[in-house]
């Protein structure tokens, strides 16, 4: 039986290489001076939703909440193994912390129809909250399996998935539809293939088109062509602006300061017996070690 899906998918900056100031004075983080990149979890989502529909048959459809920029993500998605791309973009959603991009996301999968399931990262490397995923279940009201590494079994109405804990690892049944956010060990994501990075080069969305020389006609080509990435505000999804982006967000991001521990003092321990004792009784004496 084929299995509808919805990844959805962040563009985040690629923290390993961060330049210029990351934050703004507001406290929201200054996108344009960071190189974006997709979020590293997401990718193990894509590829677990990708390998389901290999071996099952379905949809899956990749729908990320983002400044136009965003469009990027989209089409790398699309090169990986996408059927439908979708970017949720309106000056509204700017500045919104989990519960407004929760929100926004969860109207929107309604909006498109709510699949036999929704896959998440664990977490984006930038908030770093792990929390869009479970709310965005909860406000659909389907339940969620939180640090999947593995669906153990797949039939008409129900998955069992296997998640690994610091206690160990759990084996869930829940009936679909269901959400499920998934963890780096996982899988190995699949490179984009060559084919359709050709195929689907050109996908571009109306705005990135607009202010081009032929716009109108590109726009008309790109759309004859399923180039044309759509985009939803607002408006289409149906949501209250007032629970959107900033306006939306009870928690504002007051400062980002990257903390850097310096050691207090060095100690050298003798490689002897002796030493490595009289250095454990220490850390048990300070109750660093019980
Ligand atoms: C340093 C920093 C600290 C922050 N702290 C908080 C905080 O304490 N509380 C708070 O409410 N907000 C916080 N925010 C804002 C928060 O980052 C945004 O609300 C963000 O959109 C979602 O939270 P997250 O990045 O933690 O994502 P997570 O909850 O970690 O993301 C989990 C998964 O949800 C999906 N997802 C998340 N965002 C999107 C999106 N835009 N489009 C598509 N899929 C998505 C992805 O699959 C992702 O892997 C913080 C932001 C920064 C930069």
């Amino acid at each position: 039986m084929p299995f509808s899906m919805i990844v959805l998918a962040k563009q985040v900056p690629d923290t390993a290489n961060i330049t210029g100031e990351a934050m703004k004075p507001d406290g929201t983080v200054n996108r344009g001076a960071l190189p974006a990149i997709f979020n590293p979890e997401d990718l193990n989502a894509l590829e677990m939703a990708l390998a389901i529909r290999d071996r099952h048959g379905g949809h899956v459809t990749v729908m990320s909440m983002g400044p136009p920029a965003a469009a990027e993500v989209l089409r790398e998605a699309l090169f990986r193994g996408a059927d439908r791309v979708l970017l949720l973009t309106h000056r509204l959603f700017a500045g919104a912390d989990t519960l407004a991009t929760s929100y926004a996301l969860a109207r929107a999968v309604a909006t498109a129809g709510v699949p036999d399931i929704i896959l998440c990262g664990r977490q984006a490397i930038d908030g770093d909250t792990a929390q869009v995923g479970p709310q965005v279940a909860e406000k659909l009201g389907i339940p969620q399996a939180t640090y999947v590494d593995d669906v153990v079994d797949l039939e008409e109405g129900g998955i069992v998935v296997s998640r690994s804990t610091d206690r160990g690892v759990h084996i869930l049944r829940m009936p679909l539809p269901a959400l499920l956010t998934v963890v780096s060990t996982a899988n190995n994501p699949r490179p984009p293939s060559a084919r359709r990075v050709m195929a689907f080069k050109k996908a571009r969305t109306r705005n990135e088109l607009m202010g081009s020389t032929q716009d109108y006609l590109e726009i008309d080509q790109l759309e004859s062509q399923g180039l044309l990435i759509e985009e939803w505000g607002v408006d289409i999804i149906g949501a209250e602006p007032g629970r959107c982006g900033i306006g939306g967000s009870p928690t504002k991001v007051k400062k980002v300061a990257s903390v850097v521990i310096s050691p207090r003092e060095v100690k050298r321990v003798e490689p002897t017996q002796q030493g490595i004792s009289s250095l454990v009784d220490e850390l048990i004496a300070e109750h660093i070690l019980s």
